[in-house]
């Protein structure tokens, strides 16, 4: 191994349904960097072992990904938003400290600012349908623009509560009854629940009640285009999808991994997407 290659990885468990590794390594090719990121295939018990001789197996840092995303937290330094959120996808290895953050708040609203420019020029009502550990880094994004009322739809009530209590009354717990009477006052309508993904239950709303300016995001990448954003697109209205997000969500560590800050391109797009289209054939209709 050449003194000069630096190295980073994903580690989860499993981890071999990650599309991470095709993202940073087009980047590497495509910037002539001396540089490598592996999967590390890591359970649960062994992990923390893992994360503290990170830099002893060569690596200058990581994504973290299901089931590790909370229990690094306490094995690093979190940042700001990592804190917020209760969980890091993102390590790196500054000076001897290692430190986390979580990049999906980044990605959300990157995401936006390129598919949906001026997406929070308004700052109205946001409608975000689930409560999990995505949509808390949705929050915590939309919270960082500005955004004062985001109605949390979510079947499981008790976890639209808690993230009110994370994020303070700015977060409005509401039941799926209640989503018509929303989305008529809506200027931004987000699913960060499964449903829709493939394999999932689909997510039927009539989004008949939007007004015309509203802008619909999906964090769902499979299908790519997904029953939400095709039926936002029949209407016309500014749609931001999944891949997207992960895409973005991507450009932080790599500048932190490998010095550079990479883009994300209509190539590298295509490239991903057309692995998504191998393994789920026809997932752009
Ligand atoms: P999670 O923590 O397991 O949360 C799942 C959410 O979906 C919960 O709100 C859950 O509601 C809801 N849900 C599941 N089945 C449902 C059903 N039958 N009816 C109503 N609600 C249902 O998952 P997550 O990590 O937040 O991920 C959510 C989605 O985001 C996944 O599709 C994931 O692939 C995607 N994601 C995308 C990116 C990206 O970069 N694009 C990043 C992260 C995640 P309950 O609380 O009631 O169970």
């Amino acid at each position: 191994m050449a003194s000069d290659l630096r190295s980073a990885c994903v580690i989860g468990w499993p981890v071999k349904h990650s599309r991470s590794p095709m993202i940073h390594e087009y980047w590497i090719r495509q910037r002539g960097i001396a540089g490598q990121y592996n999967r590390e295939e890591v359970m649960p018990e062994s992990f923390a072992d893992f994360v503290r001789t990170l830099a002893d197996r060569g690596y200058c840092g990581a994504n973290v990904t299901l089931p590790h995303k909370e229990a690094v937290l306490a094995l690093s330094m979190p940042d700001d938003r990592a804190r917020l959120v209760g969980a890091a996808n993102t390590l790196w290895l500054d000076g001897d400290q290692l430190r986390s953050t979580n990049t999906d708040v980044e990605g959300f609203t990157a995401n936006l600012d390129a598919a949906a420019p001026g997406w929070d020029s308004q700052l109205g009502e946001v409608v975000l349908l689930g409560a999990g550990g995505a949509a808390c880094a949705v929050v915590c994004g939309l919270i960082e623009r500005g955004f004062q009322r985001i109605h949390v739809v979510n079947r499981t009530l008790g976890r639209a509560q808690a993230l009110q209590a994370r994020f303070g009354e700015t977060v409005q717990p509401a039941h799926w009854s209640a989503v018509p009477h929303l989305l008529s006052r809506a200027t931004l309508l987000i699913n960060a629940t499964t449903l829709g993904m493939a394999g999932q239950a689909p997510l039927a709303i009539d989004l008949s009640p939007l007004h015309p300016d509203t802008v619909v995001a999906d964090i769902v990448y499979v299908p790519l285009m997904t029953p939400l954003l095709a039926a936002a697109r029949a209407r016309r209205l500014a749609t931001a999808d999944g891949l997207g997000m992960l895409l973005h969500q991507a450009v932080r560590g790599f500048s932190l991994w490998f010095g550079v800050r990479p883009e994300v391109t209509p190539d590298l797009r295509a490239l991903v997407e057309a692995d998504i289209d191998r393994e789920f054939p026809k997932s752009k209709e």
